[in-house]
């Protein structure tokens, strides 16, 4: 099964197991949570989130995909899309940038993303 459909399925597993939890004790006023059953479903969503992080990368501050950065990085050549500067070495200074941001409703989208270097992200920050 991929990651992505396991991770849901996990996900799906511990909501279904919250609401016949909460399904069961509809009627109570109090109840007495078991360890075990809160313990279970914790599990289940921390093996899920660690699926989704293993598939997309830890999230950023754009929450910008790992390899959507990869895809925008390989279609700019490496190149800075400001001034062209090489950004093709390991430990260069890439900033995915949103072409419209995020505060104006910009998408995180191959298309309103481009790859910037770190002078010219400051530029840009800067002037909108
Ligand atoms: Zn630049």
């Amino acid at each position: 099964m991929p990651p992505a459909r396991r991770a849901e399925e996990l996900v799906t597993r511990g909501i279904t197991a919250l609401k016949q939890w909460s399904e069961r004790h509809a009627a109570a006023d109090r109840v007495t949570l078991r360890v075990s059953e809160v313990r279970a479903v914790l599990e289940t969503l921390e093996v899920a989130r660690q699926e989704v992080v293993a598939l997309n990368g830890p999230p950023t501050r754009d929450h910008i995909p790992a390899a959507l950065r990869r895809q925008v990085e390989r279609l700019a050549g490496y190149r800075c899309e400001g001034c062209a500067t090489d950004l093709s070495a390991e430990d260069a200074d890439r900033h995915i940038d949103h072409i419209i941001p995020v505060a104006r409703f910009g998408v995180t989208r191959l298309d309103n993303l481009q790859l910037l270097c770190g002078p010219c992200n400051l530029r840009k920050g800067a002037a909108v």
